[in-house]
């Protein structure tokens, strides 16, 4: 770990309210203590609109080949009711609800009781037992990473079961998708209620706890830090990368064979997105502990933002390009395909590279070379709740020197590409790259107040030093 400590007196450890070197109060460590209106009034939007929207995108494919519009123009001119739209959507089914639940009961077999291997075989690769970041109660956890393993074991077992041994067909995932919608959203919703009644009853961690007296923002935003059960079902790790993201490059497949099913071809734009979005994927596991020191897994709490975030939002909303491309069979011209592979390599490139400084300068305490020379760094300082005091260090050479979150600005590079794989007809496949940006940047302004709270003066020497969040000299 980066941080070292130094204890405090006693009467010092009882204080909640931490103080940084600087002297700046650090309430706000962690998410928020009290809710503002604002916040109050976006989680009340999101709790209700966010699982209309996901049926909103899903539907528009499935009755009105992707078009956003015509819906709204069918309810508008009264040609259809809200009735017409429900009355043609597939419901639950027996079949559905089996496969969900094998596919979620099979990652958490896979998750819990497969030790990892992967990392005793592969050299550079991260796996095993690890621990994660300090949490403001001063706990440091340890985490069983084995993703990588279980995305490629699932992946095996999807090709043989698909096309060797023909147990189900490769369209299987298409082929049901609004019935396994309504499978993800039980599971997210239980999952998440499960979280908030599990921080009343049994918390993991009382002291990483925090409790708004806000009903709809503690079911939101989550109240338990690191929910987990036994020792090694640590919820955010779970469902954040399974069953969510290993689902992910399996939705893609199962467009691409829906493709050739109904076309007999799978498109270049087709095989962009699933070559692309699986790099991610696969940048995603083969660096599963490095994501253990990111917001998501540092700093954001359980509720359903997370839980039914990771079982809803992602797989239907980040997989929408593919989706997309099964009605609309886009097939590039060579320059403009070469032009957004390019995008997104340069993308993927500047995303892990800046990520890769970050967590070499951090696992090093800054003994390492950043392009070459000696980091360049700001030493701060921060307290965790019981009043013990850890130092830290930020970056600002390499990638850290040009803005505060680049890393940002090359997922938001590869995220474009995906959208503009499917060409200019329809509005739908641009909705990743809208959310992206209104996502990241949301998430540079929360992080940088969680940061300022944190290190107090010492956030402001560096925002100083590099002054701008994504693009240097503009934003
Ligand atoms: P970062 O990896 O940028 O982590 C931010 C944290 O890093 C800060 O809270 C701070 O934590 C530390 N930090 C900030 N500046 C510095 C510095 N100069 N030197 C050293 N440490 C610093 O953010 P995220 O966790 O949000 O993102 C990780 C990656 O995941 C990004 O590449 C992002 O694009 C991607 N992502 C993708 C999403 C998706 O849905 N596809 C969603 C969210 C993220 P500390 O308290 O330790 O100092």
């Amino acid at each position: 770990m980066a941080a070292h400590q130094e204890k405090k007196p006693s009467e010092e450890r009882k204080r909640r309210t931490a103080q940084n070197d600087t002297g700046t109060a650090q309430v706000q460590w962690g998410r928020a203590w009290e809710v503002d209106w604002f916040s109050l009034a976006s989680i009340l939007f999101l709790l209700m609109f966010a699982p209309l929207i996901v049926y909103y995108f899903i539907m528009s494919c499935d009755q009105y080949q992707c078009s956003l519009i015509d819906p709204l123009v069918d309810l508008f001119t009264g040609k259809k009711h809200l009735s017409d739209i429900w009355d043609k959507t597939p419901t639950l089914t027996y079949r559905a609800a089996g496969i969900y639940t094998l596919w979620v009961a099979f990652q958490v077999v896979l998750y819990v009781f497969l030790p990892d291997f992967c990392h005793k075989f592969l050299p550079g690769y991260v796996g095993g037992v690890q621990e994660g970041a300090v949490t403001p109660a001063g706990v440091v956890n340890k985490y069983q990473i084995n993703g990588l393993q279980a995305w490629i074991i699932t992946h095996v077992l999807w090709f043989a079961n698909a096309y060797y041994f023909h147990f189900f067909s490769p369209t299987i995932i298409f082929d049901n998708w609004i019935p396994l919608l309504w499978c993800a959203n039980i599971l997210g919703y239980a999952v998440s209620t499960f979280a908030m009644i599990k921080s009343y009853v049994f918390p993991t961690n009382a002291k990483d706890c925090k409790f708004t007296g806000n009903f709809f923002y503690d079911y939101m935003m989550g109240i338990e830090f690191n929910p987990r059960i036994g020792k090694w079902f640590d919820f955010k790790l779970f469902f954040n990368g399974r069953p969510g993201i290993v689902a992910w490059t399996l939705i893609n497949l199962s467009y691409a064979a829906k493709q050739q099913e109904l076309y007999g071809q799978v498109t270049n734009s087709m095989i962009l997105v699933n070559v692309l979005q699986g790099i991610y994927v696969l940048d995603f596991f083969w660096n599963e502990a490095w994501y253990l020191k990111t917001i998501d897994i540092c700093h954001d709490h359980f509720g359903w933002y997370l839980g039914w975030g990771d079982c809803v939002w992602l797989p239907y909303l980040y997989t929408l390009q593919g989706l997309y491309l099964v009605y609309h069979p886009v097939q590039l011209g060579v320059a403009n395909a070469i032009g957004i592979l390019m995008l997104g390599l340069i993308g993927y490139y500047i995303f892990r590279m800046t990520n890769h400084q970050k967590d070499l300068f951090r696992r090093t305490n800054g003994n390492c070379k950043i392009w070459g020379k000696k980091p360049e760094y700001i030493e701060c300082s921060y307290m965790s709740v019981d009043g013990t005091k850890y130092y830290s260090k930020l970056l600002t050479s390499g990638f850290w020197g040009w803005a505060r979150h680049f890393n940002y600005t090359g997922d938001l590079m590869g995220s474009l590409a995906y959208c503009l794989a499917c060409e200019f007809e329809h509005i739908l496949p641009y909705f990743y790259i809208v959310y992206m940006t209104i996502l990241l940047t949301h998430r540079c302004i929360r992080d940088e107040h969680r940061c300022f709270s944190k290190y107090g003066k010492d956030w402001k020497r560096y925002t100083t030093a590099v002054p701008y969040r994504l693009i240097p000299g503009i934003f």
